[in-house]
């Protein structure tokens, strides 16, 4: 009984821990890191603990996993044929949840931005320059990244790892 507790317990802190440092949430951090801006992670004093926060701009994002937070039309957003009923209910907690801190980041005056996993994995630099769009209004703001797409996979594979691993090591 208690190893079952455990084991629930683990598994649950697992699943935590990996949904903390996505590759997509690596990417996106990385970029906007080498562009020169600086912000928070995880920031469980809001609600929500958006992935990232900054500030500065008075806004958060968040870097959604297609499967988890049904992006809309995305063939990533499949319900598995098993236990059909379970994944309904789960996925519907999920998107309710997601409106719901939503509302509650608006009511706090922060700007949100969604940011989905697919269009990180395809175009890094695209969704890069979404975001500094947002946040710099009109301003173009010179920033350039020596990077190509597959060296940002590359890099955010390596660095997704070893932050998953450094918090397995901490609990
Ligand atoms: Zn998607």
């Amino acid at each position: 009984m208690v190893d079952h507790l455990t084991k629930n317990v683990r598994s649950w802190n697992m699943s935590r821990i990996r949904s903390r440092h996505t590759k997509p949430e690596v990417i996106v951090r990385s970029l906007l890191h080498r562009s020169g801006y600086r912000f928070k992670i995880n920031d469980s004093k809001l609600p929500g603990r958006p992935d990232i926060v900054l500030p500065k701009y008075k806004t958060v994002i968040f870097v959604h996993g297609c499967f988890w937070h049904r992006h809309k039309n995305c063939p990533k957003a499949t319900t598995p044929s098993t236990n059909k009923e379970y994944w309904t209910k789960k996925f519907r907690n999920n998107v309710s949840r997601d409106n719901e801190v939503k509302k509650e980041l608006e009511k706090l005056k922060w700007r949100i931005i969604i940011i989905w996993e697919c269009e990180v994995i395809n175009d890094p630099l695209s969704v890069l320059n979404e975001i500094v769009c947002k946040l710099e209004k009109n301003v173009s703001k010179g920033y350039s990244i020596d990077l190509d797409r597959n060296k940002i996979l590359k890099l955010a594979e390596k660095r997704s790892k070893y932050l998953i691993n450094r918090e397995k090591q901490k609990s």
